[in-house]
């Protein structure tokens, strides 16, 4: 913390104050300028009270030193960053959706998936090439190929791509791939040399929050992008590990608010990852917009107990339609709005699927 003393400031309430600090057991240090006094407390200053250094006589201003983060924080940027992926803008006035499969599998399924999601009425869409697997057995994804793949199926729809980049070392192939969004996952948040890389690049990141990463930590990383030029990340907010073992991670709602009000960066929520139930999915889905969320990230697969992965937690295609109907109202009922409508066709299958879905 730094304590600025007024011009002219006695050397008693210089005094008074270094004396405050030391009480407290920090050190001091003291820099005697040509108008006035500076004086800083040495060591975690998070116990000292700045208010209470103001109150003092002959002292203008008392602030902690900077948050470790700065680019990426309000006090770099008081309004609200849009972060355009294509031409869907996210942080604006409206709620994004972006959807599609965990991973690319078959021709035949992306196109499934791209139908629906547009169907549904997202305006982005995902799938993973390269993915992050617990086991080494498991599905790897189909690398460039399956970039490949996710951008023939979207681009039918007219759907920009959001798809997970693991190495910085590909980062070239999925910008000659014309990826839209590189999507860093939990798994990576701080993988810095990835960090570093993307942030070198004019692309946009939707940068995952780790799954036991502190919100500081994942503002540090968003950090890491925006100190390399790359101001263009969107935050996302997919669950965290707790004490709570009955679902895959716990949603933490509550950092939407607090993330919205300490960065300007947008914020979105993955509920398929959080409850890794595609019966949770609906209820974590609306509880994210309705907590102010900019936009959501949700699995949908043609025929998920089909999916190569993530097959428990991917919604059906009338199972999405009749989600972003209800998004549709909860945006409304927020005084926001859905980014685009779903097909009114939908509409009515919503109705039949509630309370299944509820
Ligand atoms: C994904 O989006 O498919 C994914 C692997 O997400 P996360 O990094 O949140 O687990
Ligand atoms: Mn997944």
């Amino acid at each position: 913390m730094i304590v600025v003393m007024e011009p002219g400031a006695s050397r008693a309430a210089v005094e008074a104050v270094e004396a405050r600090i030391r009480a407290a057991g920090h050190g001091v240090h003291v820099s005697r300028g040509a108008e006035r006094t500076i004086v800083g407390a040495i060591g975690d200053e998070r116990r000292l009270e700045p208010e209470r250094f103001e109150a003092m006589p002959g002292v203008e201003r008392a602030m902690h030193v900077v948050k470790p983060y700065r680019l990426v924080s309000r006090e770099c940027r008081a309004g609200r960053t849009v972060v355009r992926i294509g031409g869907a803008a996210i942080g604006g006035d409206e709620v994004q959706v972006i959807a599609g499969p965990c991973s690319v599998e078959t021709d035949a399924q992306m196109a499934s998936a791209a139908e629906a999601v547009a169907r549904g009425g997202a305006r982005l869409m995902r799938g993973g090439a390269f993915k992050p697997r617990t086991s080494p057995y498991a599905f790897q994804g189909h690398g460039v190929e399956g970039l490949r793949m996710l951008k023939r199926a979207a681009s039918v729809r007219g759907l920009p791509v959001v798809t997970e980049i693991m190495d910085a070392r590909m980062l070239d192939a999925f910008l000659a791939e014309g990826v839209d969004a590189v999507q860093i996952g939990t798994r990576n948040m701080q993988n810095f040399e990835l960090l570093k890389a993307v942030g070198r690049v004019d692309v946009p990141v939707v940068l995952k929050r780790g799954m036991s990463a502190t919100i500081a930590e994942w503002l540090m990383a968003a950090e890491y992008v925006a100190a390399g030029g790359n101001h263009r990340i969107v935050l996302c907010e997919r669950g965290i590990r707790t004490f709570e073992t009955a679902y895959r991670n716990v949603l933490d709602v509550t950092a939407i608010p607090f993330v919205q009000r300490e960065s300007h960066l947008p914020v979105i929520v993955d509920p398929s990852h959080a409850g890794g139930k595609a019966w949770m999915v609906g209820a974590l889905a609306c509880a994210a917009v309705a907590g102010g969320a900019d936009g959501l990230l949700v699995e949908v697969h043609p025929r998920p107990a089909e999916a190569w992965c993530d097959a428990d937690q991917a919604l059906a295609p009338d199972e999405f339609g009749a989600l972003t109907t209800r998004l549709a109202a909860v945006a409304a009922a927020t005084g926001r709005r859905l980014a685009a409508a779903p097909d009114p066709a939908l509409a009515s299958i919503a109705r039949e699927l509630e309370p299944a879905l509820s």
